[in-house]
């Protein structure tokens, strides 16, 4: 028994949550920082090519551009349409707090999902006309952006 949950606890890999995932799709704050991360080599791509639906990072801008495309990506566009999951839901169900779940309701169809929606429409946009013209043969990043980080780390008070 014990054996079992220290196993489950070592492979068990957390992704973000579908309903953080949401959030952060309702704010066009949350995505501008999600599109424009610093540098960071702990991450693939240095943190540069980031599918905000998937909470995932990828190598190149190619691979994110198929990633687009895949069916991975599409049934989570379908999955994240659906009301998220929510600590009132929840309540709901268990008979608790039902004025405050039919206010959540409300909020989610009048404010938070349209604004969803249109920020995913011009995530799209974005993403379309970024990832446009990119080919398997293009670097991951410019030599001098490459160029700055160095510098940056080396001399972290010039920033
Ligand atoms: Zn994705």
């Amino acid at each position: 028994m014990g054996r079992y949950s220290v196993k489950r606890y070592k492979t068990k890999r957390r992704t973000k949550d579908l309903d953080l995932i949401y959030d952060d799709l309702s704010s066009k704050e949350k995505i501008s920082a999600l599109l424009n991360q610093p540098l960071d080599e702990t991450k693939p791509g240095l943190g540069q090519h980031y599918c905000i639906h998937c909470a995932k990072y990828f190598e190149t801008g190619f691979a994110l551009k198929t990633h687009l495309r895949s069916k991975v990506h599409k049934r989570r566009i379908k999955d994240l349409k659906e009301m998220p999951y929510t600590q009132e839901v929840a309540d709901a169900a268990a008979g608790y707090n039902l004025d405050k779940f039919i206010k959540r309701v409300e909020q989610i169809k009048n404010v938070i999902d349209p604004n969803k929606q249109s920020n995913e429409t011009e995530l799209k946009n974005h993403l379309d006309s970024k990832l446009e013209n990119i080919s398997t043969t293009e670097p991951t990043l410019p030599q001098d952006f490459l160029d700055q980080q160095v510098n940056s780390v080396q001399n972290p008070q010039q920033q």
